[in-house]
């Protein structure tokens, strides 16, 4: 079976989340004024990273870590701390309009049927808004229960689902730390997406597989 990680495995994750908060901090200048005056989005961001440091027991939920940090916002202007759900849906809807890389959906294509198929992420795309949650068997995204990649959490929970061992999951991903790292301590063999050319620094392990392209990855599973 293959796992495939999401953020910059299947799409560019920085445009998204810069046109998220924009859209996040126009949300703030009609709903809650006092809020967009008292901030930019620099500091808002700096509001952010404090408030994420007081609940360091959310650190592994990026949706619970960014409610909670709106919750705290809002309250501390004297709006309502349920708001918050309605902001973060602005935020959230931007965040999954991503732009798949070319040739994504031909390889998810390509798969479908021949590999079981998972997707592993410590993000919160919405795959459905995406238009590939169809592909895919099972879809594991951290949040207060799962915990986070590196923890072969994710990856083991995979093994137990597919019923595979170790050397018959294959997981994918853009990340040397999380996803290669990550499914090498987890007994999975790792294919590293190195779109950018990126060194691989440590001498005690290295990746089973390194492409460069999605259309590498397409080539080494077809
Ligand atoms: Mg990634």
């Amino acid at each position: 079976m293959v796992s495939f990680d999401l953020d910059d495995t299947f799409w560019d994750c920085a445009p998204a989340i810069a046109n998220a908060e924009h859209a996040l901090f126009e949300w703030h200048r009609v709903h809650t004024p006092r809020i967009a005056s008292d901030h930019t989005p620099e500091t808002l961001l700096e509001f952010r990273v404090a408030i994420r440091r007081q609940y360091p027991e959310l650190a592994g939920c990026v949706t619970a870590t960014r409610l909670n940090s709106l919750r705290n916002l809002l309250v501390k202007h004297g709006y309502a701390a349920e708001l918050a759900e309605e902001a973060f849906e602005v935020f959230y809807h931007e965040r999954s309009r991503v732009v798949l890389y070319p040739g994504v959906i031909e390889l998810l294509e390509s798969l479908r049927g021949r590999f079981g198929l998972a997707a592993i992420t410590n993000g919160n795309a919405d795959l459905e808004q995406i238009g590939i949650a169809g592909f895919f068997d099972k879809i594991y995204a951290a949040d207060l229960e799962l915990l986070a990649k590196p923890h072969p959490d994710m990856f083991h929970r995979c093994l137990q689902h597919f019923d595979v061992e170790g050397h018959e999951m294959l997981h994918v991903g853009d990340n040397k730390v999380t996803d290669v790292q990550g499914a090498i301590d987890a007994g999975v063999r790792a294919l590293w997406f190195n779109q950018h050319g990126a060194l691989w620094e440590s001498a005690d392990t290295a990746p089973h597989f390194q492409v460069e392209s999605i259309e590498q990855i397409h080539q080494l599973l077809s």
